[in-house]
C-alpha cells in the first residue's frame, strides 16, 4: 500500500497524507488548482471522497488517486460546505457517484453560487483586471510571509480562471438536513451537520470507530478560519457540540492532519477577532488598525485577516442599529 501511494505523489495539486487503513487527506499544495483539502475514505466495496477542489485538473487527480488507493470508483461525495474550493470539481465524479450536502448547501450553491458564477462567465475580463492588480500590490508587499501568500492565491486564481470556460456547475444529487450515515462492508462513517458557522450550513464526515472526522473548513489547521460568509457564535456553539464527540484525529479544510488542538485553536482565533473588534468599537477605534496577533503571523490564509474582522465589525454594529 505505501509503495502504492508514493507512486501516486505525482498529483501537482496535493499530498497523500494516510492516516490509518483505507483513510486519506489529500493536503493541497498551495498555488495550485487545489486550494483546500479532500479526503478518500475506503468503505469497504465503495468508496467515498470529502469535498473536491477548485478546479476540474485537481479533481481529476483526485479521482484517479481514488481509485488507485482503495480499487474502487468513487460512489459518494460529500460536499463540506457551497465554498468553490470544496466543490467546483463537482463535475468530474458526477457520472458515477451520488453527489451529497445538506439541502441549505445545495440550495445556496443552486442561487449564489450559480449566480455568481454566471457574473464570472459574463465578464471574466474584471477579473483578470483584479488579479493583475493584486499581483501589482504583491510585488510591492514587503511582508515576505503574506507576498507569498499573495503568489499561491494569484497562482491559484490563474488556475481557476484557465478552467473556467469548461466547468460544468454538478450540483449535490442527495440531501439531508441533520445526519445521514453510510454503512460499507468494511466502514460506516456519519455525514453530521450542526448547522451553519464558517457557512451558512456546514457538515463534517466523522468515522466513530477510527475516532477520524473530516472537519471541512470548520476546522483549519495554522491558517486563518475564514469568517466572510461566517455566523461566529454559531461556529463556536458548533466546537462545542463536535467537542463532545469521541475524536483524535482532525484532517482539516486547510493544513496537515492534526488533532483536536486545532479545534480548540480555532476557537480561540475566533473569540479573539471577536474580543479585538468589539475592544475597538468600545473605544472607536478603526478596525484596520488591528495587527495580526504574533501567534498568527505564521499562519497561512492572511490575506483574510482584514476581511475576518471587517465581517465581525458589521455583525456588531448591524446589532447595535
Ligand atoms: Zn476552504
Amino acid at each position: 500500500m505505501i509503495n502504492q501511494i508514493e507512486t501516486f505523489t505525482e498529483s501537482k495539486h496535493f499530498r497523500i497524507k494516510r492516516v490509518t487503513e483505507g483513510v486519506y487527506a489529500t493536503v493541497s499544495v498551495p498555488g495550485t488548482g487545489s486550494v483546500g483539502n479532500a479526503a478518500i475514505i475506503n468503505l469497504g466495496n465503495s468508496t467515498l471522497v470529502v469535498d473536491t477542489f477548485t478546479t476540474i485538473e485537481a479533481a481529476q487527480d483526485l479521482y484517479e488517486a481514488a481509485e488507485f488507493l482503495t480499487g474502487n470508483s468513487v460512489s459518494y461525495v460529500v460536499n463540506t460546505h457551497w465554498h468553490s474550493d470544496h466543490t467546483t470539481g463537482n463535475q468530474v465524479f458526477s457520472q458515477n457517484a451520488q453527489i451529497i450536502s445538506t439541502t441549505t448547501t445545495r440550495h445556496i450553491m443552486n442561487t449564489f453560487g450559480r449566480e455568481r458564477l454566471s457574473q464570472q462567465l459574463s465578464n471574466p475580463e474584471a477579473i483578470y483586471k483584479a488579479i493583475d492588480e493584486f499581483e501589482e500590490k504583491m510585488q510591492l508587499e514587503t511582508n515576505e510571509h503574506l507576498k507569498n501568500e499573495m503568489k499561491g492565491e494569484i497562482a491559484s486564481n490563474r488556475e481557476y480562471m484557465k478552467m473556467l470556460p469548461n466547468l460544468v456547475y454538478t450540483l449535490p444529487t442527495i440531501t439531508f438536513d441533520q445526519q445521514m450515515t453510510i454503512h460499507g462492508s468494511d466502514r460506516t462513517v456519519q455525514l453530521i451537520t450542526y448547522g451553519g458557522g464558517h457557512t451558512q450550513s456546514d457538515t463534517f464526515v466523522y468515522l466513530p470507530d477510527e475516532k477520524i472526522a473530516v472537519m471541512g473548513d470548520l476546522v483549519l489547521s495554522k491558517h486563518h478560519p475564514v469568517m466572510i460568509h461566517a455566523n461566529p457564535k454559531e461556529w463556536l456553539n458548533i466546537l462545542d457540540r463536535v467537542e463532545q464527540l469521541d475524536i483524535e484525529t482532525i484532517i482539516p479544510g486547510h493544513g496537515e492532519v492534526c488533532s483536536m488542538e486545532e479545534l480548540y485553536g480555532v476557537r480561540t482565533y475566533i473569540k479573539k477577532i471577536m474580543g479585538m473588534v468589539e475592544e475597538a468599537v468600545q473605544n472607536k477605534r478603526p478596525i484596520d488598525e488591528i495587527l495580526v496577533p504574533g501567534e498568527y503571523q505564521e499562519w497561512n490564509l492572511s490575506t483574510y485577516f482584514n476581511a475576518n474582522l471587517k465581517k465581525v465589525y458589521e455583525l456588531i454594529t448591524e446589532k447595535e442599529d
